[in-house]
């Protein structure tokens, strides 16, 4: 006999079916947001460790998503940005059925955010730099009437003032509740983007996760650096709507930053903690020293 077959049989307890039968434990109490759940491998982290690592999983690097408050705090120098448009907010346009509801929601929601998108001025390793952040905590990052107007009103600073322009996106996509209104803003600042790289301005695009519809169909996709965190979903449509469209079992990996940049649709698929440093080397390869001496 094997010493495995000492084991193999023999029962050793029963555990009875369905949880009305099986005896209480008293739930361990964890206050919450001490600890944190990776969604990708299940490791526990405390917060406070999960925070120092930049929000990512020290078990398998998933990137957790960032509010923009939080992109912006590890992304900027000092954390500080002079803010842009921060009183502007949505109103519903079309008076569609439960649009007002839903904005009421997430400012309650979001007490830092007026809409998914923040936009400003700051400096990144000593580069001045305008830079919009979007969210996804707010509608899901949904690109309404506002978001476009920020954005394109931050790509039209950014051409004045002739500074280099980043955006770090996140979005579900249009905001349907405003329909036409907000198809019309991939368009809007497509313009101006297309006017200010007209006139050599910078704009360094970073994807984030998930970066999908509209935004990933406009501005996001027209840098003249396209980068994105690891992982990060990147896409039109979603991988159920094209399996059932084409008719084809789509690859593990289909529209994650890792497959787009292998089929040629990023430039760089960048860690978060190298995310800072590679800005910096990207502005420092584009800027010219003088007009920064003159600047000073
Ligand atoms: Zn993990």
């Amino acid at each position: 006999m094997q010493i495995k077959d000492l084991f193999s049989k023999k029962k050793y307890a029963t555990i009875p079916s369905g949880s009305a039968s099986a005896p209480e434990r008293p739930k361990r109490d964890i206050p919450e947001g001490l600890m944190n759940k990776c969604s990708k491998c299940g490791n526990i982290q405390y917060s406070k460790e999960l925070d120092k690592n930049l929000k990512v999983c020290s078990s398998c690097g998933h990137h957790y998503r960032l509010s923009a408050w939080e992109r912006i705090g590890m992304t900027l120098d000092d954390g500080r940005l002079h803010e842009y448009d921060a009183d502007m907010v949505s109103i519903d346009p079309l008076e569609f059925p439960g649009y007002a509801g839903k904005l009421k929601q997430q400012y309650e929601k979001n007490p830092n955010l007026n809409e998914a998108v923040v936009t400003g001025e700051g400096m990144i390793g000593g580069f001045p730099i305008v830079v919009c952040v979007m969210s996804f905590d707010f509608f899901s990052g949904s690109m309404g009437s506002v978001v476009g107007e920020k954005i394109t009103r931050a790509i039209e600073t950014a051409h004045a003032k002739q500074l280099p322009l980043l955006i770090f996106s996140t979005s579900g996509g249009a905001r349907m509740q405003e329909s036409i209104l907000s198809l019309m803003q991939m368009a809007k600042t497509s313009a101006a983007l297309s006017k200010f790289q007209g006139a050599g301005g910078l704009f360094i695009s970073v994807f984030t996760d998930p970066t999908m519809g509209g935004v990933s169909a406009s501005f996001a996709s027209l840098g003249d650096y396209n980068l994105a965190e690891p992982g990060a979903l990147v896409g039109f449509a979603g991988r159920i709507v094209i399996e059932q469209t084409i008719r084809q079992k789509l690859p593990d990996n289909f529209q994650t930053a890792e497959f787009n940049m292998q089929h040629g649709q990023l430039d760089m698929v960048v860690h978060r903690k190298d995310m800072k440093h590679t800005l910096t080397k990207l502005l420092d390869m584009h800027i010219v020293r003088e007009d920064l001496s003159h600047a000073e």
